[in-house]
């Protein structure tokens, strides 16, 4: 079976993370930490850089430091990872949807501004699939509306905008490190921003919000987000082939193309002029035209020895959410539409030249079949 993604772990990881155990320090006080922040931050090109234990913990972390909760708006797209819809809904804020853009599958820009209201508070954009958002408008609007952004790069560390890295844009940024993700710790996320006083208080939250002058004495609510010393340690080597694994994403991506650009049943991966890409995972959509579904041909995948995934299902049509009330009767056809079509192919870092030619082998025969 090839499986959709491994991690890749060297042996300077295994001797790290050994290290982080032999030196007794376990938890999240350890120097490791402090060493995975500093080279992150020089890595992103941003003033802090703070651990957290996932994704979702950072995008939690990042909200609640900018204070948002009940009676707040914060727009998101409605084609994402349910973990930015949660962490919205964790300080009791509501997430209002956009749909998506048909091209770059990331949130429609020119359908922000018809989702403001006088109780929008913040704009969450978040680069699906490694593709950036269109910032410059996206940050025109923001400014305009005086609307804080966060941006979510959980799938998109590394990529570019218009030559600056994603993440940097908005007031904070937020990754994941998740087993999938570009670089990995296991579990684990990060928190970016430029701000002094941003990073200090999340610093404070993620940490049970200890008062600065005196231990457990508490003026607010906090969390205990705190990534262990073997996790950064994990994620410094990690950081020291960060180029190398995106490298390797994108020349997975190139290979694709080639295999199946021929192919007018399937929708490539679209790479804006503006944009570099991590392709986190390379997707592909079947067209309606195809012959065949998109289930039927991850079924055929599957028989094949070949793992795919289908992609998110849009946050309208989330049970959890329709039972809060969220979204009724709320419309997002693209959105919809990416999630019934889309499917992700194995694009790991691990996987070889041989192995792609026999996924894009594959759904030749498949087409060829019909
Ligand atoms: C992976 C991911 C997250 C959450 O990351 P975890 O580390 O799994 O909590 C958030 N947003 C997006 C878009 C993601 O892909």
């Amino acid at each position: 079976m090839i499986p959709v993604a491994r991690p890749f772990i060297t042996t300077k990881g295994i001797a790290y993370v050994t290290q982080a155990l032999k030196s007794g320090w376990v938890s999240g006080e350890g120097p490791y930490v402090k060493r995975f922040e500093k080279q992150f931050a020089r890595f992103i090109g941003v003033k802090h850089a703070i651990t957290t234990t996932s994704g979702t913990a950072a995008l939690h972390l990042a909200l609640s430091a900018l204070g948002l909760g009940p009676g707040d708006e914060v727009i998101i797209p409605a084609f994402t990872m349910i973990a930015t819809a949660f962490a919205v809904v964790y300080t009791g804020a509501k997430p209002v949807l956009v749909d998506a853009d048909p091209k770059t599958w990331n949130m429609d820009i020119t359908r922000i501004e018809e989702k403001i209201t006088h109780r929008t508070r913040a704009i969450v954009p978040v680069h699906i699939y490694g593709h950036p958002v269109d910032m410059q408008p996206l940050m025109t609007i923001a400014k305009k509306y005086k609307l804080l952004v966060i941006e979510d790069a959980a799938e998109a560390l590394g990529a570019l905008y218009r030559g600056k890295m994603c993440g940097t844009f908005g007031h904070l940024g937020c990754f994941s490190f998740y087993a999938n993700k570009t670089i990995t710790t296991g579990e684990g996320g990060m928190v970016v921003t430029n701000s002094a006083k941003l990073a200090q208080k999340i610093r404070r939250l993620k940490n049970l919000s200890h008062s600065p002058s005196k231990r457990f004495l508490h003026d607010y609510i906090g969390f205990t987000y705190r990534m262990t010393n073997m996790q950064a340690a994990l994620g410094l080597s990690q950081l020291e082939i960060i180029k190398t694994l995106i490298a390797k994403k994108r020349r997975v991506a190139s290979i694709y193309e080639r295999g199946l650009h021929s192919l007018p049943e399937l929708s490539l991966p679209f790479e804006k002029s503006w944009a570099k890409s991590v392709y986190w995972v390379y997707g592909l959509l079947v067209n309606p035209t195809s012959g065949i579904t998109r289930d039927y041909l991850r079924e055929r995948l599957k028989k094949s020895g070949i793992d795919t995934r289908e992609f998110f299902i849009p946050m309208h049509e989330q049970p959890v959410f329709t039972k809060m009330g969220l979204f009724k009767n709320e419309q997002y056809p693209i959105a919809q539409d990416l999630s019934r079509r889309g499917l992700y192919v194995p694009s790991g870092p691990n996987i070889s030249q041989s192995e792609i030619k026999r996924v894009c082998r594959e759904i030749q025969h498949i087409y060829e079949e019909l």
